[in-house]
């Protein structure tokens, strides 16, 4: 079965310049969507496309360039900068979209006079969230991180036995979800003492994690759950996410009802939603270690078998205070793929909605942190340090063993494979401001 199309030719290349340059992250290839207005200029948002290091403003371009008559009604949700309108469309929808942009911005397009005076730098534009959050869900399915974090607590029984059978979730808090690029204040909150009260202060714990965003695009009703054949017809696109995480919160309160307010404080998320449809030169077989069992038949298709799972290089950045102030660059603290996750973008989706439970368009779930099995792979603090128990030591000399005021976190992740072009999802950086 080819899930790839014209859209995906490694021979395309884009009249925009700097979407051709090796290790672009926005070549004609990819087509992210995100909201923006023009930096330090009061107007709407409007949704625009990533190409190279430039913004195609949808606004403009609807009124300002030809297009196929079925394109108009696509693009009149965009230029209103409702995302959120367009993602409730479908993938029909999703699909003849990206061929016209993928069109318009190729070498050689008759658009191309008419869209160059439609183009922003994307140093000038102000991102915005894709679209109001109505609920946000962060999952467990790095295994890799299940079993480390697991091994903290419980070494002789790292992997709880629900582990391989269920996707394990908890309800997040979608008013807190941030677009990244700013600060993240030090949370306060309760921590477990050596005495039997706690204390309540600002947290001494902090952590990042590293994980995908998947957005809804077509929801459900209630009472109606999402088959696996469906569910990837209703995932619109993913970025990156951070969940933040106060560890030591985290530890006193989450017994017995799980995380609460060591991760509401705040979540971000990169501005630029690529879609699946961009992905789909890096979708790979789903593979579990040998003598795992199967998903229950509601978690399994034999499309999830073929291409569930997606080829996507995740990594972890540090830049301390003390860094910045020296002139010295970001270190990097991890890499891992997202090829170790134990549950696919659809399973996530089909899973949720499993009991009846109604998915929104602009929901967003996050896959969990996403960490490797092998030293430097870890996708949090927690599992780079086991703990806190053993610190980093930075370029620099200082030591990290979890994230002091200052600190700035930028997760990337990119996608590359034979016979495609590299596509990137960009980039969420967030600074630790003081509590
Ligand atoms: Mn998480």
């Amino acid at each position: 079965m080819t899930i790839t199309d014209r859209t995906h030719d490694p021979a395309l290349r884009s009249w925009v310049a700097s979407a051709n340059l090796p290790g672009a992250d926005f070549p004609v290839q990819n087509l992210p969507l995100g909201r923006f207005r023009r930096r330090g200029v009061d107007e709407p948002l409007r949704v625009g496309v990533a190409i190279g290091d430039q913004v195609l403003d949808l606004k403009l371009a609807a009124a300002q360039c030809p297009w196929a008559e079925e394109i108009h009604p696509l693009l009149e949700p965009l230029a209103a900068g409702d995302l959120a309108a367009f993602m409730a469309l479908g993938r029909p929808a999703w699909k003849a979209l990206r061929a016209a942009l993928s069109a318009a911005l190729a070498e050689g397009s008759d658009q191309g006079p008419f869209l160059e005076l439609c183009l922003l730098p994307q140093s000038q534009a102000e991102m915005a969230l894709p679209c109001r959050i109505g609920d946000y869900t962060d999952f467990f399915a790095g295994i890799h991180h299940a079993r480390a974090a697991g091994a903290l607590f419980r070494p002789e029984n790292p992997l709880l036995p629900n582990y391989q059978w269920v996707p394990i979730g908890y309800h997040g808090r979608a008013s807190s979800v941030i677009v990244g690029g700013g600060s993240v204040k030090r949370p306060h909150g309760q921590v477990r003492t050596s005495t039997e009260v706690p204390r309540f202060g600002p947290s001494r714990r902090l952590d990042y994690e590293l994980e995908l965003g998947l957005w809804v695009g077509v929801g459900n009703p209630l009472g109606t759950p999402v088959t696996m054949a469906q569910a990837e017809q209703r995932l619109f696109g993913i970025t990156l996410l951070n969940d933040w995480s106060a560890r030591d919160l985290q530890a006193w309160e989450s017994q017995p009802l799980g995380p609460f307010l060591a991760k509401s404080f705040a979540t971000s998320v990169s501005p630029w939603v690529v879609s699946f449809e961009a992905l789909a030169p890096f979708r790979r077989p789903l593979t579990r270690p040998e003598g795992d069992p199967d998903p229950l038949p509601y978690l399994d298709s034999d499309f999830n078998r073929a291409h569930g799972a997606i080829e996507i290089t995740l990594e972890a950045w540090l830049q301390t205070a003390r860094m910045r102030k020296q002139g010295l660059p970001a270190v990097r603290l991890s890499r891992s793929s997202a090829l170790d996750a134990y549950w696919t973008p659809a399973q996530l989706l089909a899973h949720h909605t499993s009991n009846g439970c109604n998915l929104n368009t602009g929901d967003l779930l996050g896959t969990g942190t996403l960490s490797g099995a092998q030293p430097g792979q870890g996708g949090c603090l927690l599992e780079l340090t086991r703990g806190g128990r053993e610190p980093l030591t930075l370029a620099d000399g200082e030591q990290r063993a979890l994230l002091e005021d200052g600190d700035t976190v930028t997760l990337k992740a990119w996608c590359e494979a034979p016979g495609a072009v590299r596509i990137g999802l960009g980039a969420v950086s967030g600074t630790v401001a003081p509590a």
